[in-house]
C-alpha cells in the first residue's frame, strides 16, 4: 500500500537505470517521488580524475534515464552544486520525508554520503542507503573466519559465491512526480566546464536500453564461448563494463540471468564479476590505497623514473611494441581497452619504463568510459605488484611479444588499431623492427619513420625491474622485526 501523502527523493548517482534498483523501488512506494541528479564540480571539472569522455557518456545515460522516467510518469530533476546542500534543499522544497540512494564505496562517496545523511537527520528527513551497485549487498563485509577483510581474490571469491543474494527488484510500473518542481535542463559538457574535444565513446551507446540489449546479445551469443575467447583482444569478452560502471545494468540482475546455466562460460563470467566486488571491498576497507601502495613495504621504497618522453610515447601508442601500442590507441580511440591488454600496457609502464603506476592510473581514469576508482586502482596495483592479491613481482611481468603471439596470433587486433602495420607479414608483426630493408619497403612500413623502433629493450628492462623491486623490498624498514 502506498504511504499516502508521503514524498520521497530518489537521488541517482552511478545507478542510472530503472530496472532492479532497490533505492528506486523503495522510493516508488511513497505517494510521490522526486528523482534527481546533482552535478558536483568536485567530481567533474575540478575532480581528481577529470574525464570529458566519461562525462559525455554519463550525460547520454542521464538523457536516456530522464526519458525512461518520463515514460513512467515522473521526470529527472537536474541541479548543480554540492549534494550536502542541494539534497536537503530539494527534500525541503518537495516536503520529502525520506531520501533514497544506492550505496557507493569510494572514499569520496562515503564521506559525502555521511555528510548528506547528517544534514538530512537535522531536518528529520530519513536518509536510506540501498544496495544495488554490486552483486552482494555489502561486499566490504565479506570477511575471513578471523573477521578480517579478504586481501587475496580466490578465497574472497569462494566466500563471495556463498554469500546470500537478495531477490531482484521489480521495475516500478508507474511513478507520480512530486508537485511544483522545476526539472531543469540537462547541461552540456561545455556547461560543465569541459572541452568536448575529439574523443568519442566508440560503439558504446549510453543508457539503460542500449545496455540491456548489449547484455541480452552477450548472454545469448557470447557467454558459451566466453571462457575460450575472453582473453582475445580482438573480441570475446562482454564489453559491458561501461554500462556496469554507470549502473545502467544491475550486476545482480546480470548474475541472476546466468541462472542455472552451467559450463565454463557462466562460471568464468561470474568470477570476473566477482573481481569488481573484490576491489570495491578493498577500497572500502583500505581507503588509503586510493593514493598509496597497499603493500606497506613498497611505500616510498620503490624508485620510479621520471621521463616525460617515455610517458608520452606510451600514452600515444608509440613504443614500438605493437600490442602495447594497439592497446593505447584503442584507449584513445574508443575510451575502452581489453583486459588482457590493460595488463600488458600497465606492466610495460611500470616494469619496462619504470614509471609510477599512479601516472598510468590517472591516464586510464581520464580516458576510460568505464573508469572506476576501485577497479582501476585495483588493476594498476595488481600489475605493479604493490596491491592486494599479491604474487612475487618477477612473476607478474608481461612480455609484450609473447603476449601478442599467444593472444593475437593472426594480428587482427594489432592491425585494427595500428594502420601502419597492416601490410607487415604475420611472421614479422610481433617484432616489426626485425624486418629487412626489403621487407620494410614491400610492407609499406619503414621502421623509425612510419612506425617507431622499440623505445626500450624488454629483456634488459625486465632485469632492471627485478633489481628495483628487490632493492625496494630489502629497503623495507619493517624488515628484521
Ligand atoms: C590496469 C587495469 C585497470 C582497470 N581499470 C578498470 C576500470 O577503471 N573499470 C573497470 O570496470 N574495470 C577495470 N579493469 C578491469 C577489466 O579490465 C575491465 O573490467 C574489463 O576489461 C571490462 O571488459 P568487459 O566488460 O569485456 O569484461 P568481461 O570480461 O566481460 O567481464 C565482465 C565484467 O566483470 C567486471 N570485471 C571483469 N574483470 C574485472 C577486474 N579485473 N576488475 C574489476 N572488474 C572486473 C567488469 O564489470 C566487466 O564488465 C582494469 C584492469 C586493469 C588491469
Amino acid at each position: 500500500m502506498p504511504d499516502e501523502e508521503s514524498v520521497a527523493v530518489m537521488w541517482f548517482r552511478r545507478d542510472l537505470r530503472t530496472h532492479e534498483l532497490p533505492a528506486l523501488a523503495e522510493a516508488a512506494r511513497a505517494s510521490r517521488i522526486l528523482p534527481c541528479f546533482v552535478f558536483d564540480d568536485r567530481l567533474l571539472a575540478n575532480g581528481r580524475f577529470v574525464s570529458p569522455r566519461r562525462t559525455a557518456f554519463m550525460l547520454g545515460c542521464l538523457d536516456a534515464l530522464r526519458s525512461d522516467l518520463r515514460d513512467l510518469g515522473a521526470d529527472l530533476a537536474f541541479r548543480r552544486g554540492i549534494p550536502e546542500q542541494v539534497i536537503p534543499e530539494l527534500a525541503s522544497e518537495c516536503g520529502a520525508s525520506s531520501v533514497h540512494w544506492t550505496e557507493d564505496l569510494s572514499p569520496f562517496a562515503r564521506l559525502r554520503d555521511r555528510r548528506v545523511g547528517s544534514a538530512l537527520a537535522e531536518m528529520e528527513v530519513t536518509a536510506v542507503p540501498h544496495p544495488g551497485a554490486y552483486i552482494t549487498d555489502r561486499p566490504q563485509e565479506i570477511h575471513t573466519r578471523q573477521g578480517r577483510p579478504y586481501t587475496v581474490f580466490s578465497p574472497f571469491n569462494r566466500a563471495w559465491q556463498e554469500t546470500e543474494r537478495r531477490p531482484a527488484e521489480e521495475r516500478p510500473e508507474s511513478l507520480s512526480l512530486a508537485e511544483d518542481i522545476e526539472p531543469g535542463e540537462l547541461p552540456s559538457l561545455a556547461d560543465l566546464g569541459m572541452e568536448p574535444g575529439r574523443a568519442g565513446i566508440g560503439s558504446f551507446e549510453p543508457g539503460e536500453g542500449a545496455a540491456r540489449s548489449a547484455a541480452r546479445k552477450f548472454l545469448n551469443d557470447g557467454l558459451s564461448e566466453y571462457e575460450d575467447r575472453r582473453n582475445l583482444p580482438s573480441g570475446g569478452s562482454s564489453r559491458l563494463s561501461p554500462w556496469i560502471r554507470w549502473g545502467c545494468l544491475s550486476p545482480l540482475e546480470l548474475e541472476t540471468k546466468l541462472g542455472r546455466r552451467t559450463g565454463e562460460g557462466p562460471r568464468s563470467f561470474r568470477s570476473e564479476l566477482a573481481w569488481r566486488d573484490f576491489y570495491a571491498s578493498v577500497i572500502a576497507n583500505y581507503p588509503e590505497v586510493a593514493r598509496h601502495e597497499y603493500q606497506e613495504r613498497y611505500r616510498g621504497t620503490l624508485q620510479w623514473q621520471q621521463d616525460e618522453e617515455l610517458f608520452e610515447a606510451w600514452r600515444n601508442g608509440q613504443t614500438g611494441y605493437p600490442l602495447v601500442d594497439a592497446g593505447m590507441r584503442q584507449l584513445l580511440g574508443e575510451g575502452w581497452m581489453h583486459n588482457r591488454v590493460r595488463m600488458v600496457v600497465a606492466s610495460f609502464l611500470t616494469k619496462d619504463l619504470h614509471l609510477d603506476w599512479r601516472l598510468g592510473e590517472r591516464h586510464f581514469m581520464e580516458q576510460l568510459i568505464d573508469g572506476d576508482v576501485a577497479s582501476n586502482n585495483g588493476g594498476w596495483q595488481w600489475v605493479a605488484s604493490t596491491g592486494t592479491d599479491p604474487a612475487p613481482y618477477f612473476q607478474r611481468m608481461f612480455n609484450p611479444m609473447t603476449q601478442q603471439e599467444k593472444f593475437d596470433p593472426e594480428g587482427e587486433y594489432v592491425r585494427r588499431w595500428i594502420p601502419e602495420l597492416r601490410g607487415v607479414p604475420d611472421d614479422r608483426l610481433v617484432r616489426p623492427w626485425k624486418m629487412s630493408a626489403g621487407e620494410q619497403a614491400s610492407s609499406g612500413c619503414e621502421i623509425g619513420k612510419d612506425y617507431p623502433e622499440p623505445i626500450v629493450d624488454h629483456s634488459e628492462e625486465r632485469l632492471f625491474a627485478i633489481e628495483r623491486y628487490r632493492a625496494a623490498a630489502e629497503a623495507d624498514p619493517r624488515d628484521g622485526d
